[in-house]
């Protein structure tokens, strides 16, 4: 049952693997037709993509800020626009149902469109912030810029999801970390930067997987090392030379370097804790059974293709910030759900396709910023019975079918 194809948009080859065949099967979803990277990349534009663009409130002139690229005639609301708007019938979620004739991602692309934009405040000089331009959700920090979701900061550019960070630029789901530039998913690192996945490390530099570690430039998966390069061990005086050279590089060509050395390394099946059997490259894993390519995540059986994923069962290519869910596919952002496909921001959601932002949902077919919602498609609700014959006819439009070919 395993399968090679080419993927569609970056042309490279990839593996179907039997596991991944039979679920498929299982939900009756069609095989990929792109690689596992662009996948990921693109249900991860769906979320968290590090971009905003400043608006006016469209009906007091308030600055906002939106956070997802989105085209620019939405209109956008500030917070308290919005309740006052929605309270009084002025604005509303549009509800247009399914037409038939019409396609499906056509009239769902066109749904989106119309979805008014609830833009992020500014907090300048604030109790909370202070000096900060641009930050959002960010209690207690300082000197701020440009930043999302922060809390206990103090000069941080240009971060998203950080936790106590200090003095630190450009860093993205990483928690208390020091002094530090360009972290992905690290914590506890200090003096660092370009660090990927790194715990416990001080003054390393382009590095990944590593932990407990100290001075190591451009090193993957070490533990408890000291004074090496790309894996190598020198004496500390060589160390800083060498260090030096490198850094006197342009960046590009540096990075470079840095790249094509980490490319003859095998995929790190690293950093693993609690219970791990049966699995094939993983990272950063905690009690994992079962999964295929699996990263940064705990409590994992019978996955594949995961980041950023906590307690979860018998799902394939989820990302960012997924907790408690079963059965699912292709999903970013999403907790406490079952059967959830092709979908993003979710919580408390079963048997929903190409749907965004539901709270406590069940049965949705293409649905956006619904809460308490059953038997919806394209946002209108329907009785069980003319839901489920919509939903097939959608299904057979767009071929949302297992097909072994
Ligand atoms: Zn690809
Ligand atoms: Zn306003």
């Amino acid at each position: 049952m395993e399968q090679k194809r080419i993927c569609k948009t970056c042309t490279k080859e990839f593996l179907i693997i039997r596991q991944e065949a039979e679920f498929l099967k299982a939900h009756d979803l069609p095989l990929p037709t792109e690689c596992p990277k662009c996948r990921k990349e693109k249900r991860e534009k769906w979320v968290s993509v590090p971009y905003y663009k400043e608006y006016k409130c469209f009906n007091c002139g308030e600055p906002v800020l939106v956070w997802l690229k989105q085209t620019d005639n939405r209109p956008v609301y500030c917070h308290s626009c919005t309740t006052k708007l929605r309270k009084s019938g002025q604005i509303e979620i549009p509800k247009p149902g399914y037409k038939k004739g019409i396609s499906f991602l056509k009239q769902l692309n066109d749904l989106v469109n119309s979805l008014y934009i609830v833009g992020a405040p500014y907090r300048e000089n604030t109790r909370y912030a202070e000096n900060a331009i641009r930050s959002y959700e960010c209690p207690f920090t300082k000197n701020t810029v440009d930043s999302f979701d922060l809390s206990k900061c103090i000069n941080t550019v240009n971060s998203q999801h950080i936790i106590t960070a200090n003095n630190c630029v450009d860093s993205t789901f990483s928690t208390r970390i020091e002094y530090s530039v360009q972290t992905i998913s690290c914590s506890n690192c200090s003096n660092s930067s370009y660090l990927t996945y790194c715990n416990s490390c001080t003054d390393c530099h382009y590095c990944d997987n590593c932990n407990d570690s100290s001075h190591c430039f451009g090193c993957s998966g070490l533990r408890n090392k000291k004074y090496y390069i790309f894996n190598k061990q020198y004496d500390k005086d060589t160390y800083y030379e060498e260090v030096n050279d490198l850094l006197n590089l342009p960046h590009n060509e540096l990075l470079e370097k840095v790249n094509s050395f980490k490319q003859t390394l095998p995929i790190p099946a690293t950093i693993q804790d609690g219970d791990i059997s049966n699995c094939k490259y993983t990272s950063n894993v905690a009690n994992c059974t079962n999964c295929y390519y699996a990263f940064d995540s705990y409590n994992i059986q019978n996955c594949g293709y995961l980041w950023h994923v906590g307690t979860t069962s018998d799902s394939w290519d989820l990302s960012n910030m997924v907790r408690k869910t079963t059965n699912s596919y292709e999903c970013s952002d999403l907790a406490h759900s079952d059967h959830c496909y092709y979908s993003s921001k979710l919580f408390d959601v079963t048997n929903v396709y190409f749907s965004h932002d539901l709270y406590k949902c069940t049965n949705c077919f293409g649905c956006v910023k619904l809460h308490d919602a059953k038997y919806h498609i394209l946002n209108k609700g329907y009785t069980k019975d003319e839901y489920d014959e919509i939903v097939s006819l959608i299904r057979d439009e767009i071929n949302l079918h297992y097909d072994s070919n």
